[in-house]
């Protein structure tokens, strides 16, 4: 064996074990951070040294060193913001992802790549009912599939009035204008600002209880822009974050359209609701929009950096991102992802896809999303049945929020929050569940959040007998005082 191979068999047989042994831990772990920011600087900010080191001691050390400091949101006991696991047969196909390093910007630097996500991308449609003409992209996540998906519709909306925005950028151009809710994840804005849009042109429009947007104010909103023949972008959610709130895309898709508007889905997990019989009819209508973002690292549990784009339209999708250089070799016949994503050079990522999607079958991915349906549910239900817990929203979907309440006669909301954020700080430092804590509608609540594989029975048991306990103890303490 050459000095190099014995390199890789030393250090990946290691690294294996060291996998292993964090895997097999997690159900037995504390669930949060166990160390503090200073310690993790201290151990990791070595001085780099000026000759290398033996690629075995590299990671040994690094294992050592950031122990307490990974978080085990891979596991059964996470529940905070939207987070999902890695099913084993994508973390599989995600190490040798690595190992083949292919370059998957053109089919010609990595034939394999370019075809497992062609075939990638068509099961994607088909389990999300998208139309299987629609384009897509494999992105980095749901962040860069806004931006694919809204370069796309830049392109297409200013190329109706004969602006070619690719050439002559946004100076001069036709206002563009986004309408929008309130309730929108800050990744819409983001993608707007590095579309030269501008947070500016992002019209908000109330939304109501359940957190749709209001027809009638968004007939009026795009009365007003077709007076001023001002390009328009509708942007839906499907699934928002706090509590998963649909909007009512059989309604508002044919009215946008009606105007001329480019409808957008922000469907980030929301999008898999499609895959169960049971929760797709919250998606009814959204297959008319033009373009639709989700991602595959959250609920479809493959590792990190994965979300996906698809558009209607493949030439607007093309036209915003496609690009021909000389010394690029192109081939007519195969997928080159350059031509559909926002990145040149870039990682096989639809290996890790493929392999999801082969280990859970249509049958597997509807079940993984009404498990955690199920268990969102039974989580908000049981916590807030516990003294001095109340629900603010149970689960639609996969998302709920709770919230704790101060006991005292005179408890203001303030003292509400602040019980709040001090019940969810308690939890976590018992290591027995992670949630994390928002405000929404002006009241902090903590946000219940299902979308791991792994989470069990036990797990939701675990995550309220500790809130249990947390409770008692707070109450006794508050009498002792
Ligand atoms: C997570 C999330 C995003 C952003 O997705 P990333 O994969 O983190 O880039 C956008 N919208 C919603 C509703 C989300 O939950």
């Amino acid at each position: 064996m050459s000095e190099s191979e014995n390199h890789f068999r030393v250090t990946l047989q290691l690294t294996l074990t060291s996998a292993l042994t964090f895997l097999e831990g997690l159900d037995h772990n504390p669930v949060g951070a166990t160390v503090d920011l200073p310690t993790l600087r201290r151990r990791l900010a070595k001085p780099l040294g000026i000759t290398g080191l033996a690629p075995e001691r590299v990671v040994e050390e690094l294992v050592r060193d950031v122990e307490g400091g990974i978080l085990g949101s891979a596991g059964g006991r996470f529940f905070g913001w939207v987070i999902g696991g890695s099913l084993p047969a994508a973390l599989a196909a995600d190490w040798l992802t690595a190992t083949w390093d292919q370059n998957a910007a053109l089919h010609a630097c990595a034939p394999a790549a370019a075809v497992v996500e062609e075939v990638a991308g068509a099961w994607l449609k088909d389990l999300l009912g998208l139309p299987q003409h629609a384009s897509f992209a494999l992105t980095t996540g749901c962040q860069m599939a806004h931006v694919t998906c809204l370069a796309a519709a830049r392109h297409a909306l200013l190329a109706r009035q004969g602006w070619d925005v690719e050439e002559k950028g946004l100076s001069g151009s036709p206002r563009l204008r986004i309408l929008t809710s309130s309730e929108r994840h800050g990744s819409i804005d983001r993608a707007v600002r590095l579309l030269g849009i501008g947070r500016e042109q992002v019209i908000d429009l109330p939304a109501d209880e359940q957190g749709r947007i209001v027809l009638t104010t968004l007939k009026a909103a795009l009365g007003e822009q077709a007076k001023q023949a001002a390009p328009t972008i509708v942007l839906l959610q499907a699934g928002d974050i706090n509590i998963g709130a649909y909007d009512d895309f059989e309604q508002v898709v044919p009215l946008a359209r009606h105007y001329g508007a480019w409808v957008h889905v922000d469907g980030a997990f929301g999008l898999w609701a499609k895959a169960s019989p049971s929760f797709r009819h919250l998606l009814r209508g959204a297959e008319g929009a033009d373009s639709w973002a989700t991602d595959g690292h959250k609920w479809l549990n493959v590792p990190y950096d994965c979300g996906y784009a698809f558009v209607a339209d493949p030439e607007a999708h093309r036209g915003a991102l496609s690009h021909r250089a000389p010394y690029i070799t192109h081939d007519q016949n195969a997928r080159d992802q350059i031509d559909w994503n926002p990145e040149w050079s870039r990682r096989g990522r639809g290996f890790a896809t493929y392999a999801a999607l082969r280990q859970l079958g249509a049958k597997g991915v509807e079940e993984l999303i009404e498990r955690s349906c199920a268990h969102a549910r039974s989580l908000v239900l049981q916590v807030g049945a516990l003294p001095g817990a109340e629900v603010l929203w149970i689960p639609v979907l996969n998302q709920g929020l709770v919230r704790f309440l101060d006991t005292a006669a005179s408890a203001t909301e303030t003292d509400h929050d602040r019980r709040t954020d001090e019940v969810i700080a308690a939890l976590q430092t018992t290591g027995e569940a992670f949630f994390a804590g928002t405000t929404w509608r002006g009241r902090r609540a903590m946000r219940v959040s299902v979308c791991n594989w792994r989470t069990n029975e036990t797990d939701v048991a675990r995550a309220v007998g500790a809130l249990e306990s947390i409770l008692k103890t707070h109450v006794v303490c508050s009498i002792n005082s």
